[in-house]
């Protein structure tokens, strides 16, 4: 966890069953060191990207704790509706600019890209343009989070709106059960898009939770795309003060409207949007509850009673503690799970 420094990364939430490739829910600080990131480059003038997304299907916070302790359990079949989401994804946003690969060998190459993303995102964002895959980060209620944005633009009204893609495998759409944590993942990135435009998070924060080194040198690829995005950096430093001037600076208006869009996979057809109510307080006592397993305040959950049926196609069902824990519900998802094998 972030204050602890430990290496992880974490669904702050459950995404919902069977919408598994969805951009990845807001993320405990992930300090491992990427690889390789992406920019993006609008048309025209650069734009942005950030460093690869977690599309495992979470739909239980649970089987989030046995992905990570028993990696391998993921069916081809899950494994292959990932990658439909995923290219769904990747189609919506080529179509607003390309994508260009860049080499990074430390987490402040990673940030960096993200900061570049960010500055080349906000002109487009100030002159009312349509932006996808925005990195947002910000502490709430203590912990400090990193996501994505998929999609930020104007309604006709002059209205800034964050509209979600959820991909489904089914053509139906979900149920309320999902479809509340759908809402309460949007509302949580419109919580810290907001603390970022308003000048509420600040760099000591980043720094503190992050442990970045803003004098260490950035890579040549990083390096490069910055000078070609326009920027003049040598460091991470530099870039960090250039994205927290911009976001305070460049007068962007707070998140007026919530957006979740609903699209089969196969087909990618629209099969319903949603209109999300911000609800602050509850917002933050979502949170709340969601960290302190992360701050080992309690245990996992797994799944309510009411949601119980997707235990029958998650991979850990044969070896779930939570579901063996209760006599009904173990009967009652006995006979439905054997049918599945
Ligand atoms: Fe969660 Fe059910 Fe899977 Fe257990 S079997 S991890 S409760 S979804």
């Amino acid at each position: 966890m972030a204050e602890t420094g430990e290496e992880e990364t974490a669904s702050a939430e459950a995404s919902g069953f069977s919408d598994l490739s969805d951009s990845e829910l807001v993320e405990l600080l992930d300090l491992e060191e990427a690889k390789e990131s992406t920019v993006s480059l609008s048309k025209p003038g650069p734009s942005s990207e950030l460093p690869g997304k977690d599309d495992k299907p979470n739909w239980c916070e649970l089987q989030m704790v046995y992905g990570k302790e028993l990696p391998g359990f993921l069916t081809p079949e899950k494994a292959a509706a990932l990658d439909s989401g995923a290219s769904i994804h990747l189609a919506k946003e080529l179509e607003l600019h390309d994508l260009v690969t860049v080499s990074v060998t430390t987490k402040e190459d990673a940030w960096a890209i993200k900061f570049l993303n960010i500055l080349s995102m906000i002109p487009t964002l100030q002159s009312e343009g349509r932006i996808r895959e925005f990195p947002v980060f910000g502490e709430v209620e203590g912990v400090f989070l990193v996501g994505v944005i998929d999609e930020l633009h104007y309604t006709s009204k002059g209205e800034l709106e964050l509209a979600e893609l959820k991909t489904r495998r089914r053509p139906v759409l979900p149920l309320s059960a999902q479809k509340k944590k759908d809402c309460f993942q949007v509302s949580l990135y419109k919580y810290i898009f907001d603390a970022m435009v308003q000048g509420k998070v600040s760099p000591a924060s980043l720094i503190h939770h992050t442990k970045l080194c803003l004098d260490k040198p950035l890579g040549p690829s990083v390096l490069s795309h910055a000078r070609q995005g326009g920027f003049s950096v040598k460091s991470l430093g530099d870039l960090m003060d250039l994205v927290f001037l911009s976001l305070t600076l460049s007068d962007l208006p707070a998140i007026d409207t919530l957006k979740l869009e609903y699209i089969h996979q196969e087909t990618a057809t629209v099969l319903g949007t949603e209109i999300v109510a911000f609800e602050e307080k509850e917002v933050k006592s979502k949170v709340q509850h969601y960290v302190a397993y992360w701050m080992g305040h309690r245990d996992p959950q797994g799944v309510d009673v009411e949601e119980a049926w997707k235990c029958r196609t998650c991979d850990y069902v044969d070896v779930c503690e939570w579901r063996r824990g209760r006599g009904a519900l173990s009967s009652w998802l006995e006979p439905k799970a054997k049918e599945l094998k």
